[in-house]
């Protein structure tokens, strides 16, 4: 039986793993990133550098690996005010969140991911959301993405699934998944193409490149020690 899933994809090591995910449990799987005028573009110049890795070093999934879209969501931009998007120091806000906080970030990625797949007949989105090793994002939690899940169905009149694979688990077991995914050919793709550095930084370090300082990059650097050691 045939089935289709979109997943969000950035070009970082959580989205390159849920895309594997949805890879191994699709017939069909599309892409799809968003610009929203994201201080570094080197994670959106990492999107097709991957897919184009996946298609040539992947056989079993090339076939499956249909279109990839991008999407402006340079609102987020307008909106601004995030060390993401604006020349915003990295540190604790007096919200009680990093200031890489992006409000509304993750709902309006699912709500275009679900408005585009119900333009190309897709209920099936997969997006690597995760509680566990979060930086206390209020839109990465499960109730606040399956809440989303379920006002897209109403506002659609359609099914919409949002399957999280990473959610309950850590950065450790995330690299754990590539490897029982993809084997060590995905980890070694994750590491030498996919960037989740805050700085943009391209520096090459054994778990991949990064500045090694920002909290994504430490968050990176510990669950690669920790999958390593085990
Ligand atoms: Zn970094």
């Amino acid at each position: 039986m045939s089935s289709s899933a979109l997943v969000l994809f950035s070009g970082g090591q959580d989205s390159t793993v849920c895309l594997a995910w949805a890879l191994s449990r699709f017939t069909c799987v599309e892409t799809v990133g968003f610009d929203y005028g994201q201080r570094h573009a080197a994670e959106l110049a990492a999107r097709p550098v991957v897919l184009e890795k996946l298609r040539t070093g992947f056989p079993q999934w090339a076939e499956k690996l249909g279109a990839d879209h991008l999407l402006p969501l340079d609102t987020l931009k307008a909106i601004g005010g995030s060390a993401l998007t604006d020349a915003v120091a990295i540190e604790m806000g007096a919200n009680g969140l990093p200031t890489t906080f992006v409000p509304g970030r993750n709902v309006m990625f699912l709500t275009a991911a679900a408005a585009l797949g119900y333009r190309r007949g897709i209920s099936d989105l997969v997006g690597g959301m995760c509680e566990t090793d979060f930086s206390g994002y209020p839109d990465c939690r499960d109730e606040t993405v399956q809440a989303t899940a379920r006002a897209l169905s109403l506002g659609l009149a359609r099914d919409v699934t949002v399957h999280t694979p990473l959610m309950w688990i850590d950065k450790a077991a995330t690299w754990k998944l590539a490897e029982e995914l993809g084997g060590s050919e995905l980890v070694d793709l994750i590491v030498a193409e996919t960037v989740t550095c805050y700085e943009g930084d391209t520096s090459p370090h054994d778990w991949g490149h990064g500045c090694g300082k920002c909290p994504s990059c430490v968050l990176r650097a510990s669950g690669y020690k920790k999958y390593r050691a085990a």
